[in-house]
């Protein structure tokens, strides 16, 4: 595993997708192991904030009756609903009072995978003068995935941290990290 002290440095940001409790084990959009890559992130946010790298962490944050729903013909349950335990950060997640949240997926009309669709957080990356992303979170092979392909367009450096990220299924997961190999992120343990 990278070492996270060793390995940020200026001009460097770290995003946390979605690590909520719906997307946990016992969630409402439970990935397998979810909580798993917490300790993980734990300590690159502990290096991040030592360091002064900013930390962003993205949430799900639908409104009732969100059109991704499959009661509205969406492909998912429902989940991460505005205000309830199920849109919260996971409990072990160590984020601080300096983390800058992302809110996606609060459109009435589409969703939103990833954090740079209409987020205005590539603007916010600019801002704070960063200019590579270590990502990780929750799940793989959707937000994780769509988060890192709309960052490289952006022309932003990325470094998946792979083991800090789990997939929805294991196949889906191996076809999203070779999507993000190709896209130019660089994938590291
Ligand atoms: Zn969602």
């Amino acid at each position: 595993m990278i070492e996270p002290h060793g390995a940020l440095k200026q001009g460097d940001g770290l995003l946390i997708v979605d690590v909520q409790n719906d997307f946990c084990p016992g969630g409402a959009l439970a990935i397998d192991g979810g909580d798993l890559i917490i300790p993980m992130l734990n300590e690159w946010i502990h290096a991040a904030v030592e360091k002064g790298v900013p930390v962003y962490a993205s949430r799900d944050w639908h409104p009732k009756g969100h059109v991704s729903f499959q009661s509205q013909g969406g492909p998912y349950p429902a989940h991460c609903i505005q205000d309830t335990t199920g849109a919260v950060f996971h409990p072990s997640l160590n984020l601080n009072e300096a983390v800058i949240k992302v809110t996606k997926g609060t459109r009435f009309d589409q969703d939103q995978n990833s954090a740079f669709d209409q987020t205005g957080f590539n603007q916010r990356l600019l801002r704070d003068k960063v200019d590579r992303i270590w990502v990780g979170g929750l799940a793989q092979d959707i937000c994780v995935l769509q988060t890192v392909l709309e960052a490289r367009t952006f022309r932003l450096k990325v470094q998946v941290l792979q083991e800090a990220t789990r997939p929805v299924s294991p196949e889906g997961g191996g076809r999203a990290l070779e999507k993000m190999r190709l896209a130019g992120a660089e994938l590291v343990a």
